[in-house]
């Protein structure tokens, strides 16, 4: 899993930019900080001169923000971070070298190195990283008169601890909070793609395997379809657009939703048709759910067409008892549907 798990560059927005260029200065600034505080007890321990203790102030206590500052006015940050991460390791590799590889502490520094790259953007930046990191150290090594001293007394392995307790906590805690992110993005695009935009109820497709498993489970030995279809629909297009006919879908779907209990399924079945299964139900209260339905509609106002009065007919029918077949039930709700259509419209008939 990449730290920023971000899609595809031509995907990243402006939020997940900022998300990125936050999390990453507060790793940043967190793990150069407690990396100061092992490398400084190391360098004051076998003793350095003044300049690597700028360079090490400055490092530790200015990069992070100057980092910061740098990647929030960049446009491609999650890049540029890349690269800022890799110089992190090749400075990693120069404290290394300075410490004069003070096994522990040198260990250390490069494996959190290592584990933030792989975090960042997994092995390639880690193998890039590693290869600069591996340079750099050479380089200061020579530069440091090629002083090497690994053996580890117990303050340089007391000072070692903060980093390697806190910083490996942090990262774990980040890394959930991201799994966290996934699911909860995973599970609102399966929504999004079950739920109809328009009406807000599920999609045919879900509507009927919910209703099919709820079948299957045995669920509907209790239970009353409705099929709803809009008056006059095509008629409400032509004299008033489609733009208010769409208001007329979204109505209905309102007020489908607010007249249902929990358990009940609600879904948009094809164009102006509705269907809804209420659970638990006997065929008296499921009439009394149908009307207000049918008055909910009926007393609908719609803010692009004032005059406009629309309603619609149900069909009601109970689950079958012969049949776990979804759309054999809907067949018999359909046939008291056009009934009610017959009869003139605006009102529910239930099924023989
Ligand atoms: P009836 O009372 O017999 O149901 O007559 P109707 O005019 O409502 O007839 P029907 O149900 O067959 O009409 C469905 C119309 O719904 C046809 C189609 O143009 C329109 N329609 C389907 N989906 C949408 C949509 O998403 N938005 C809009 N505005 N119209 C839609
Ligand atoms: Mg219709």
């Amino acid at each position: 899993m990449s730290f920023d798990v971000l899609p595809a560059s031509s995907a990243i927005t402006a939020d997940d930019s900022r998300r990125v260029v936050r999390r990453s200065h507060g790793l940043r600034t967190l793990g150069l900080m407690l990396g100061a505080v092992m490398v400084a007890t190391v360098l004051y321990r076998r003793g350095v001169p003044a300049s690597v203790w700028v360079m090490l102030v400055v490092y530790t206590l200015a990069w992070p923000h100057v980092a910061w500052l740098v990647l929030r006015r960049c446009r491609d940050p999650v890049a540029l971070d890349q690269r800022f991460f890799i110089g992190d390791a090749a400075m990693g590799g120069v404290w290394i070298a300075l410490m004069q590889f003070s096994l522990l502490p040198s260990m250390l520094l490069a494996t959190m190195f290592a584990i933030t790259l792989i975090a960042v953007d997994g092995r390639w930046l880690l193998l890039r990283g590693l290869v600069i990191q591996a340079l750099a150290c050479c380089v200061a090594a020579v530069a440091n008169g090629l002083s090497f001293s690994p053996a580890t007394d117990t303050v340089e392995l007391l000072a070692s601890l903060p980093l390697l307790v806190v910083f490996p906590m942090t990262l774990g805690a980040i890394m959930r909070s991201l799994a966290r992110r996934v699911r909860t993005q995973n599970r609102q695009l399966l929504r999004m793609g079950s739920i109809d935009s328009l009406s807000g109820l599920l999609n045919r497709k879900h509507w009927e395997d919910a209703v099919t498993a709820v079948m299957l489970r045995h669920c509907c030995e209790d239970a009353v379809m409705l099929l709803i279809d809009v008056d006059q629909f095509k008629h409400i297009n032509d004299q008033h657009g489609h733009t208010v006919g769409d208001e007329v879908i979204r109505r209905v779907g309102a007020v489908i939703r607010g007249s249902l209990r929990e358990g009940d399924l609600a879904g948009r079945y094809g164009g102006d048709e509705f269907a809804v299964v209420l659970c638990g139900i006997d065929m008296h209260a499921a009439a009394t759910v149908a009307e207000r339905i049918r008055s909910g509609v009926a007393c609908s106002l719609f803010e692009r067409a004032p005059g406009l009065r629309c309603t619609v007919s149900i069909g009601l029918a109970r689950s079958p008892a012969t049949t776990n077949s979804t759309r054999e039930w809907v067949k018999v709700a359909d046939a008291a549907l056009y009934r009610a259509k017959l009869a003139g419209r605006n009102r529910f008939v239930v099924a023989n």
